[in-house]
């Protein structure tokens, strides 16, 4: 018997099989005709060898997951509980990096650890990262949260940055990145969906069409996600809040709220009592009635000042850590979605 091997058999990928078949198990494979098994023992390939995708976080593992269905392997690199503000790279997460064929990555500094790693460690690595914001129009990012505004404008704090008029090229001329937080923003996230399908494509050509479709059928599920909250939402619209971590203006200026500010002034850093005195003194003078904590935090700063404040206490998750799985960002934003609505007055 003489089996021609196919194109898509023979790719190149790396790894080799541990050790040759045994002949007489080879020549009894070859008679019963298990071809592929035959060719694997021959070559030194694993034909039947599916991709494997290392998404970074908890909501691209989940988008991840949706595209790649039973055709690429998809992992986590952080652990389910760990964010990617506070992550600490270990020798075996390196392993990991070098082993994956695909890596997906947020980008926009989320996952410094991983470029200095790469420069430092895998710089193989650098060509198979594959980051989800790459094309969105740098109109569409945000680089500064508003700065605590109070009634008088001669009370602010008048530093630098005015709101309502960012421009993207001043900042990219300044060197300065946009906030990360994209995919809090269903439509930003359908545009990283988009990016993801292209990438399985060209690690994995043979099921391009499969990741193709997949990732239309999702797109379309984050596309329903969308009205529904601009539909429910859009009573709300010109509502102002404030939120723990800076992680939700793209959410905010999707759907028309008014983030007024922010509990965490420097990320993972305590506010200085200062900064929180100016943050009640804005959230009174805006009339705020809702401060969000987030399930990756601790709520005690959050309680403190809705407590001290007579405003109510909600919970938005930024979709950074949690049970990992493909329905994390669905369900996760609908979890969103329910905490605004309940809580804004
Ligand atoms: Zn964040």
């Amino acid at each position: 018997m003489n089996t021609p091997a196919s194109p898509t058999l023979a790719r190149p990928r790396r790894g080799s099989l541990p050790s040759p078949f045994p002949s007489v198990l080879l020549a009894w494979l070859l008679a019963i005709g298990s071809w592929p098994l035959a060719l694997a023992a021959q070559a030194p390939s694993t034909p039947t060898k599916r991709p494997v995708v290392l998404a970074t976080f908890a909501t691209l593992h989940s988008w991840t997951l949706n595209v790649a269905g039973p055709d690429a392997d998809v992992e986590l690199l952080l652990p389910g509980d760990v964010g990617p503000h506070d992550f600490q790279l270990k020798p075996q997460d390196l392993r990991r990096i070098r082993k994956a064929d695909v890596i997906i990555a947020n980008g926009l500094g989320v996952e410094s650890w991983l470029d200095k790693a790469i420069r430092n460690n895998a710089r193989d690595a650098a060509k198979k990262v594959v980051r989800v914001t790459d094309g969105i129009s740098k109109e569409q990012f945000i680089y500064h949260l508003p700065e605590l505004e109070l009634a008088d404008p001669k009370k602010g704090s008048g530093s630098g940055h005015g709101h309502g008029h960012d421009h993207a090229h001043d900042h990219e001329a300044a060197g300065e990145v946009p906030n990360p937080h994209v995919w809090l923003d269903p439509v930003l996230a359908r545009h990283a969906i988009s990016n993801i399908v292209v990438a399985l494509g060209a690690a994995d050509p043979e099921h391009r069409a499969a990741y193709a479709a997949r990732g239309e059928a999702y797109s379309a599920r984050l596309e329903s996600l969308h009205r529904d909250m601009a539909a429910a939402l859009s009573p709300h619209a010109g509502k102002p809040i404030v939120t723990f971590h800076d992680a939700f203006p793209y959410l905010c200026r999707r759907y028309g709220m008014e983030l007024v500010g922010v509990v965490e002034e420097v990320p993972a850093v305590d506010p200085s009592p200062k900064y929180l005195a100016r943050l009640s003194a804005a959230i009174r003078s805006r009339k705020v009635r809702v401060v969000f904590s987030e399930p990756q935090f601790n709520p005690r700063l959050v309680r403190q000042l809705g407590k001290d404040l007579g405003i109510t206490v909600a919970e938005l998750d930024v979709l950074e850590t949690g049970k990992p799985g493909a329905a994390l960002y669905e369900e996760g934003m609908r979890r969103n979605l329910k905490a605004l609505v309940e809580s804004l007055p």
